[in-house]
């Protein structure tokens, strides 16, 4: 089996960073929305994150021009389709796709009109792909700084956030929540925290996940990405039920058994990992270390278009720079079949 072939499952996969340059042209076209260029090869370089960039904050920016198209249910639902169409021509099997309802009401949609339209773009793949292919969605809260999230009243001297106008922060994020426990089981299979984590702590989000406890909602939190192990340990004493990238852990021993312990999946993510700077080289990736030790890691692609990657790409990747061998791959497919949300809740 050649490396590109395990790319079979992807669980951290989030759907505004991997439209692609065609599709974010073809739905502003749709919209009327002015872009910096006018065909897909000048627009990639505005979706896809440079070799060099320096941070997670840089990299995040390249969200802006497909959040931007993405603010009709319409536009939603095609977005959602043509990635899941492409997912099932890359063959993949099983996808998780997330998205922040909250960031597509800039022209009014609720949290609920989005999550539909997305499943509903889901749907057609899925039904284009003939069941070659299961496709489910995971809904994200978004980081957010303390200000923000206590506050609740409208105006102040808060500058308005294009992506919710005044409404409070905290209150998105509740509502996002109510969305997964709406909508788990009928596509949706988990929540999530995303956005940048070296600026707004984990610590900061405990309200939004005792609310998932008790709606009996799975989630995952990206933790030990741009923050250190304190970040995963806060999200493990949340209840995460897995970890994105947690590529950190590998600072923190105790951490590192408790995670082999408790056997709680890391959604890693190679070259983002590598483009944030979470890690300095794929020579000084933890793989191995985490294996080594029994934690069950999967390998994902994060953003398909901000890291020009797919899961494939990424087992490929491992394969060649970092000599990633069967054995090793074979167990990291493993484990990401029994890591999936859907497989949990059967
Ligand atoms: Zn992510």
């Amino acid at each position: 089996m050649i490396a590109e072939d395990y790319g079979k499952i992807d669980l951290h996969l989030h759907l505004d960073g991997s439209l692609s340059a065609e599709t974010v042209l073809k739905l502003a076209r749709k919209e009327h929305i002015e872009l910096p260029a006018d065909t897909a090869e000048r627009l990639r370089p505005y979706l896809t994150a440079r070799a060099d960039c320096r941070d997670l904050n840089e990299y995040l920016r390249c969200f802006d021009l497909p959040l931007a198209v993405l603010q009709t249910a319409a536009n939603l639902e095609e977005a959602a389709y043509e990635l899941g169409k492409e997912l099932g021509e890359k063959g993949i099997c099983y996808a998780e796709i997330r998205f922040a309802p909250q960031l597509h009401s800039r022209q009014g949609l609720t949290q609920e009109e989005a999550v539909r339209a997305v499943l509903d773009g889901l749907g057609r793949a899925m039904e284009d792909c003939e069941g070659r292919i299961s496709l489910k969605a995971i809904l994200c809260c978004m980081r957010r700084d303390k200000k923000h999230a206590a506050g609740g009243t409208k105006g102040n001297d808060d500058q308005a956030d294009p992506d919710i106008g005044n409404a409070s922060y905290a209150a998105n994020n509740i509502e996002t929540i109510h969305m997964a426990a709406k909508y788990l089981g009928r596509g949706v299979v988990a929540a999530d925290l995303a956005g940048a984590e070296g600026l707004y702590p984990t610590r900061d989000h405990e309200e939004e996940f005792t609310l998932a406890r008790q709606l009996g909602v799975p989630f995952t939190i990206h933790a030990g990405e741009a923050d250190g192990p304190e970040s995963i340990w806060k999200a493990l004493e949340f209840g995460a039920a897995r970890i994105g990238h947690g590529v950190r852990a590998i600072e923190d021993e105790k951490l590192m058994d408790e995670l082999a312990r408790r056997g709680i999946p890391l959604e890693m993510c190679p070259s983002s990992n590598l483009q944030t700077k979470a890690v300095g080289s794929l020579k000084d990736y933890p793989l191995r270390d985490y294996l080594n030790r029994g934690i069950r890691l999967t390998v994902n692609s994060d953003n398909m278009t901000v890291s020009d990657t797919w899961a494939g790409k990424e087992f490929a990747l491992l394969s060649r720079e970092y000599g990633l061998t069967e054995e090793e791959a074979v167990r990291l497919l493993n484990y990401a079949k029994e890591a999936a949300f859907e497989m949990q809740q059967e």
